[in-house]
């Protein structure tokens, strides 16, 4: 299913080409045109899910098996000492594009790309408010 007005459908289906570096059926693995390092790609799906909690649990898994192949790939050819890899679910969470897509982010020593959170300090209290809300 793919969605008429969205941009990533119509590159991860090759309506508009893209520097491709990894294909297969269900997926397109692109860079991407904004990188915050060397070789920074994106894992497409060629159907259109908004977000995370849009795709069914196996399309996920198979979105995972893609991002593996190539993140080795990218990490091999460029001699890249590390890769983050990263997803981003909704504008609060910094996402820009509405279509499913994980980010696979190479890493060199000193780079000085920005993708890590400022850790906080709770206390013993908080976290067992914040386990109990998850549970509740
Ligand atoms: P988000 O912020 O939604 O997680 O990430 C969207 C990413 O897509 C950004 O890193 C941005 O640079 C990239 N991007 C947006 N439009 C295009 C495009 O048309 N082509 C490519 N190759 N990348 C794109
Ligand atoms: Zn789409």
């Amino acid at each position: 299913m793919r969605e008429e007005n969205c941009i990533f459908c119509r590159i991860a289906n090759g309506d508009i080409p893209s520097r491709t570096v990894y294909e297969d059926e269900q997926f397109r693995v692109i860079l991407d045109m904004g990188p915050a390092t060397k070789g920074h790609a994106l894992v497409l799906p060629k159907d259109h899910y908004a977000d995370l909690f849009a795709m069914p649990e196996e399309k996920a898994a198979e979105a995972m098996k893609t991002a593996k192949k190539a993140a080795a790939i990218l990490k091999e050819k460029l001699g890249a000492d590390g890769l983050n890899v990263v997803q981003n679910n909704g504008a609060a969470a910094g996402q820009t594009v509405q279509h499913f897509h994980i980010h696979l982010i190479p890493r060199y020593q000193g780079d000085n790309a920005h993708i890590l959170w400022n850790p906080t300090e709770p206390t013993a209290e908080e976290l067992d408010a914040v386990l109990a809300q998850i549970k509740g």
